[in-house]
């Protein structure tokens, strides 16, 4: 029977980067995704920031640029806009494709319908050796030295070995990719306070001319209800700006769970790493996770290799999570700073916020809804705006 170096479980933007890594630095690797295809089953809304996307080697052919963003609430809105494009809308069918053209080209084996059900372990010490999957190929054992669980929000593997626990708070996104007929494909609208979400936000995201990804968005435990139904009824009462698209029609229905309470700890055991939303990356403001998946992904395929050749135990396998924490740790505690005080504003709060938002330059906002402000951008950003309410709030994305 074949020996792997690395087996990734989950074909999303995590696991196809960590095997494209782990395949480039010369592994044997085999992912495997139980949905049919790469991408067949779109959980995400796509929204990402161009420079960064690009520095990941994902071109302009797979993205519609962004480079307005409108915020609307009961009875304010702000669009702050810009010169040139900095957000973007991915294709993420074409995007996660390309990304598994990486991963085959490099040498990864993929198998599409193929759900890993179990991890093997050793009996003498159970440490783990290998999976056992369902595949078009009947039920199959999968020898490796190394699992990476890329299996998103389900954490499937950590979760079969007991060693991590369900998420406590989360978000759901229910969306429509849809024909619009009037669209202004540069503008991204986030709608807040209850008309749109009893806990969260409501968006369009323009995907082409006359396409956009309209959602809703909700978190748990802060709210039970049902972000479909409220996606169904806001297209329905064509609440404001849907108004203004005129029709729309809805074509693809994409349903998703993502984390909404920072990383786990730790994201490393001994021959066993998680990776992307698997172990809690995204930015956790925005729901934004994508771009973190992808470089982190890579970053755990690449320090796997660095180990196969010995134990793979955590100690040689933290230097990942190492890297990862110096990089992203701040800015996730920052991001949950601005969650908590979004999540618990009343409409009336959410419409005097939206005039503090209303204050930022198109860079500013960018920084903050990144949570990327340095010290030095926020020393310019007080001299620039001597309104308190404003300083408070660019303030929370700081602290750390
Ligand atoms: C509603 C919503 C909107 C979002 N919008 C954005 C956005 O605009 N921008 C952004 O950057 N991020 C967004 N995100 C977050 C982003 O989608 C995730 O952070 C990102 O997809 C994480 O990638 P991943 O590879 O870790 O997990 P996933 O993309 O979830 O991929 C996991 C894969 O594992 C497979 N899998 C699971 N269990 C098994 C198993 N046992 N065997 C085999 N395969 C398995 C799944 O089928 C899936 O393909 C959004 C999330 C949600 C829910």
């Amino acid at each position: 029977m074949v020996t792997y170096d690395i087996a990734v479980v989950g074909g999303g933007p995590a696991g196809l980067s960590a095997a494209y890594a782990a395949a480039k630095a010369g592994g044997k690797v085999i992912l495997l995704e139980k949905d049919e295809s790469i991408a067949h089953n779109i959980r995400t809304s796509g929204v990402t920031w161009i420079d960064e996307i690009e520095k990941l080697g994902i071109k302009s052919e797979h993205y519609n640029p962004i480079k307005n963003y409108s915020f609307i609430s009961s009875s304010n809105e702000v669009t702050i806009r810009g010169n040139t494009p900095k957000a973007c809308v991915l294709n993420v069918r074409s995007t996660y494709q390309h990304l598994a053209m990486l991963a085959a080209e490099a040498g990864a084996e993929i198998m599409v319908r193929s759900r890993v059900t179990n991890v093997v372990t050793t009996p003498e010490d159970r440490r783990i050796c290998g999976l056992k999957a369902k595949t078009p190929k009947g039920e199959t054992v999968i020898n490796c030295k190394v699992v990476i669980d890329a299996s998103g929000f389900s954490s499937s593997i950590g979760r079969s070995l007991g060693i991590v626990k369900e998420w406590r708070r989360y978000g759901i996104g229910a969306e429509y990719e849809c024909y619009c007929e009037n669209l202004d494909h540069e503008t991204w609208v986030l709608m807040v306070g209850t008309k749109y979400s009893d806990a969260g936000y409501a968006w369009i995201f323009p995907v082409s001319k006359n396409k956009a990804r309209i959602g809703v968005g909700v978190g748990r435990p802060e709210t039970y209800s049902d972000p479909l139904q409220k996606l169904n009824d806001i297209i329905d009462k064509k609440l404001r700006p849907l108004d203004e698209i005129r029709k729309i029609q809805p074509m693809e229905l994409h349903y998703g769970f993502i984390p909404n309470e920072g990383p786990r700890t730790p994201i490393v055991y001994d021959r066993l790493i998680l990776v992307g939303d698997s172990a809690g990356q995204s930015n956790p403001l925005v729901l934004e996770g994508i771009r973190y998946a992808i470089e982190y992904g890579r970053l755990a395929g690449n320090i796997a290799m660095k180990c196969v050749s010995q134990e793979c135990n955590k100690e040689g396998l933290e230097e990942y999570e190492k890297i990862w924490r110096d990089k992203s740790q701040a800015m996730i505690k920052s991001a949950l700073r601005v969650q908590k005080r979004w999540i618990s504003l009343s409409d009336e709060e959410w419409n005097r916020e939206i005039d503090i938002l209303r204050e930022m330059s198109v860079e500013e906002f960018v920084d903050f809804i990144k949570a990327e402000f340095t010290v030095g951008k926020l020393l310019k950003f007080g001299l620039n705006h001597p309104k308190l309410a404003t300083r408070q709030l660019l303030g929370l994305v700081m602290k750390s």
